[in-house]
């Protein structure tokens, strides 16, 4: 950590409620637990008039469980945003954690060159409990998203998770703990900052964008993709009949340590004929540190002949929402979308 500061939070920030547990309340009917509008959320938060930022608020008309989230719902956001865009100084987004990982990846590939904080959060508990790990989360993400260095410029502009003390760029981030309050991480990725008594910023792993540039929004997502992960004993047929899918356009297969496929020749063949007909395979690894290096084992090495592209130490979240977003923005140009793979277009790959 190289940068210890408090920071004096000023400027605008638009909250944007999606759901998610932290403004859920039991259905007691069910008793489960639903999402509810966000004056149930601010009845819970007395603390939120003692901000110095100022706070709109947006709100999604049917909060959901992040179990619902959508390619269609992303769009949502970054048009949200990108309507906003110049109005404040940072965005915070109130998520379910279940797929908070993959809407931060979706959305740091959708706001193309970002010049602002899109902080995403949550929480394990509900804002109603008393032990709510929300309330922190929530103040301390407001906070994130309108700091700003002494030239005016964001202390993080770019697309992140924060939640339990932890700023975690949102491409590399995963969700580890269903249960405690410590429920992401980012693996292959330092994090970004350390809220304690004070913030500690990891200045130079965040991100330096272009600020001459505009931010460019984009809301096309291709959804023909596929998650895979191999295992002992998969079965030839099964493996074939999901790659014949006709609208199949990209596949996240997860494989072995370093990037490691069982040797069998059935399986090499099905891969080059998928990637001979349009099909963009990307190879990570089930490990959730380290990355793919096809060359290192045998096993890997075969993997290479068959089309198949290193995704290097990308979590699947990435991953997958990559696939989405190149196949929307440069629909059967596969070669584009094969060669953009290999490049980090928002921190996502260690390259
Ligand atoms: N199922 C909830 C959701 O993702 C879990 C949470 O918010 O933590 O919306």
């Amino acid at each position: 950590m190289d940068n210890q500061r408090t920071i004096n939070p000023t400027g605008r920030v638009l909250l944007i409620y999606t759901g998610g547990t932290i403004g859920m309340g039991i259905n007691h009917q069910t008793k489960a637990l639903e999402p509810l509008d966000f004056n149930h959320l601010v009845s819970n938060l007395p603390e939120m008039k003692y901000l110095t930022t100022g706070i709109d608020v947006f709100q999604f008309d049917h909060p959901i469980d992040s179990s619902d989230m959508a390619p269609e719902l992303w769009a949502s956001l970054v048009r949200i945003i990108a309507e906003k865009y110049e109005a404040y100084n940072g965005f915070v987004i109130l998520h379910g954690t279940d797929t908070m990982a993959y809407t931060a990846s979706a959305l740091s590939f959708m706001l193309e060159n970002l010049t602002k904080p899109v902080i995403l959060t949550g929480s394990q508990l509900p804002i109603e409990h008393l032990r709510t790990d929300a309330k922190e989360n929530l103040i301390t993400s407001i906070e994130l998203a309108s700091a700003q260095h002494e030239d005016g410029t964001p202390v993080v502009p770019e697309v992140c998770i924060y939640f339990n003390g932890r700023l975690l760029r949102g491409n590399r981030s995963t969700k580890q703990n269903a249960d405690g309050f410590n429920a992401f991480d980012s693996f292959n990725y330092p994090h970004l900052c350390e809220a304690g008594v004070r913030f500690q910023f990891s200045t130079h792993h965040i991100l330096k964008p272009d600020y001459t540039k505009p931010m460019v929004p984009h809301f096309e997502l291709n959804p023909n993709i596929m998650v895979l992960s191999l295992f002992p004993g998969i079965q030839a047929s099964i493996f074939k009949h999901a790659l014949d899918a006709p609208e199949l356009k990209g596949v996240v297969m997860r494989s072995f340590g370093s990037g490691n496929a069982p040797q069998q020749p059935w399986l090499m063949e099905i891969l080059k004929k998928a990637s001979q007909r349009g099909v963009t395979i990307v190879n990570i690894s089930q490990c959730v540190t380290g990355f793919v290096e096809m060359g290192r084992y045998d096993t890997g090495y075969q993997l290479k002949d068959t089309g198949v592209i290193s995704g290097q130490d990308s979590t699947v979240e990435a991953a997958v929402t990559k696939l989405m977003y190149l196949y929307g923005r440069y629909g059967d140009d596969t070669k584009t979308i094969r060669q953009m793979l290999s490049c980090s277009l928002a921190g996502e790959l260690h390259v």
